[in-house]
């Protein structure tokens, strides 16, 4: 079933798409590397506890580190090879983190080992819960919550309609785009499994109307099925945040510190779903990822199936990284991160790798305050981002919270929409992470 809807959430901007470089390239896979990164915390959550040993051999997708906690995820080698380390490796964060250093044999045909699909049918929501916690997986739109966490319904709870994202607002990412051109019948199959085991009445994957061949994709993957709504959207940022999707949807309103499921609704993205029915048909947990790499300073660009822990110089070489590179970001350029070392590896997290040049990056010159109001316009959340930003630059941390900082998702509209260049989101996420900090030594 096909909808189109013109009904919008409140506020948010409109930022120049910048899709074209990549939005034509059907998907490559990325060949196999000699070394592999694999931090223990590359999702939300406790970090992963190691279960294999330096010099171990480990085969491509076996358990390198189980969960930490119910709050996080198995970790899973991307390759046949050998552990070469575990130690402080580069974070995407600029940090030094524990990680395993897999070494791939250069023998191997890495080939991941035939698994028997799992009768995921004759599952109880429990044991499916932990089979997705077993798989490894983790929002794929970047936020990198442990998938299973979501699907744990607390008693007297039912969640009615899954909801799917295929929004994929940030400018130059066309990844899951093409994930959903090119295997819709993936993105159902999760679809068909999730929505079954959580026992949703309906199911509804929202696009935004700049891809209508992928609506047109996952249609024709869905036709005859009365469950399963594609529904087009106006094109506006951040449409893919959860509670932006749900207004837009079915006008519905998420409180704030409430959930889509206090509504009855649990939200996934496509690339998520795809991986559910990777993993329950044909045992792969996740061990790679599509990711989009593209921007001024890429020879090259490319939609890319890529290992989790290959290095990001390695993919950006293999696209010809120009010597006039300037900056690389890790995510789309609205709420990604500028990465200081290219030695990082590419996490279960990361959507995009975007090469900017000295012309094409934004000097943040900061003037004053012109109290022009844009900011708050472009805020979808209705906060008031410049009285955050002089809260955040004084320290002034309880009315910061009196101010619902904790609300904001860091989108980055309200730095977009600025005249004046101020670091807006910058200001309010080096604020919520004192506050974190502070809260933690009560
Ligand atoms: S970063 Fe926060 S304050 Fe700024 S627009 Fe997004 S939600 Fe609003
Ligand atoms: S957009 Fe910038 S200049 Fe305008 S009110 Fe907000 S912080 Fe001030």
């Amino acid at each position: 079933m096909l909808t189109v809807h013109t009904q919008s959430f409140a506020h948010g901007v409109h930022p120049e798409e910048l899709k074209e470089q990549t939005v034509g390239l059907p998907v490559a896979r990325l060949p196999f590397v000699d070394r592999y990164v694999l931090p223990l915390s590359q999702h939300a959550g406790a970090p992963s506890e190691p279960v294999v040993q330096v010099g171990d051999q480990v085969q491509r997708g076996d358990v390198l580190a189980r969960p930490g906690g119910f709050v996080s995820t198995t970790l899973h080698s991307p390759v046949t090879g050998r552990v070469r380390a575990l130690a402080p490796r580069k974070h995407p964060n600029g940090q030094m983190v524990a990680a395993f250093e897999i070494e791939a044999d250069p023998f191997a045909t890495q080939q991941l080992p035939r698994r028997e699909p799992l009768d995921w049918a004759a599952m109880e929501l429990d044991a499916f819960v932990e089979q997705v916690q077993r798989a490894g997986l983790v929002g794929l739109g970047g936020a990198a919550f442990p998938t299973h966490v979501k699907y744990r319904l607390p008693e007297g709870r039912r969640c009615e309609h899954l909801v799917i994202n295929g929004c994929e607002c940030e400018p130059y990412l066309t990844c899951d785009h093409r994930l959903m051109l090119e295997r819709p019948a993936a993105v159902i199959r999760g679809i068909e499994i999730v929505s079954r085991l959580l026992g949703a009445d309906h199911s509804t994957i929202g696009v935004e109307l700049n891809k209508p061949d992928a609506i047109d994709a996952l249609r024709a993957a869905c036709h005859g099925r009365t469950d399963i709504t594609v529904t087009g959207l106006a094109v506006k940022y951040p449409q893919g945040a959860e509670k932006m999707l749900i207004k837009a949807l079915f006008d519905r309103e998420v409180p704030a510190g409430k959930l889509p499921l206090d509504l009855g609704m649990i939200v996934n993205n496509v690339q998520t779903m795809a991986g559910i029915a990777d993993y329950f048909d044909d045992g792969k947990p996740l061990i790679e990822r599509m990711i989009t790499v593209a921007g001024p300073g890429i020879e090259r660009p490319a939609n890319l199936v890529v290992p989790i822990g290959t290095s990001v110089r390695a993919v950006l070489e293999y696209c010809g990284l120009r010597a006039e590179t300037r900056q690389v970001v890790m995510g789309g350029p609205m709420m990604g991160q500028a990465l200081a070392s290219l030695d990082a590896p590419v996490l279960k997290g990361t959507s995009g790798l975007l090469a900017f040049t000295e012309a094409a990056i934004h000097h943040d010159v900061e003037y004053a305050c012109v109290r022009c109001g844009n900011c708050l316009e472009a805020c979808s959340n209705l906060l008031n981002p410049q009285k955050l930003a002089r809260l955040a630059r004084g320290g002034r941390l309880d009315e910061l919270e009196q101010a619902c900082v904790n609300d904001c998702m860091e989108c980055g509209a309200c730095t977009y929409a600025c005249p004046s260049g101020v670091p807006i989101v910058h200001l309010i996420r080096t604020a919520k992470a004192t506050l974190r900090r502070r809260k933690g030594s009560r």
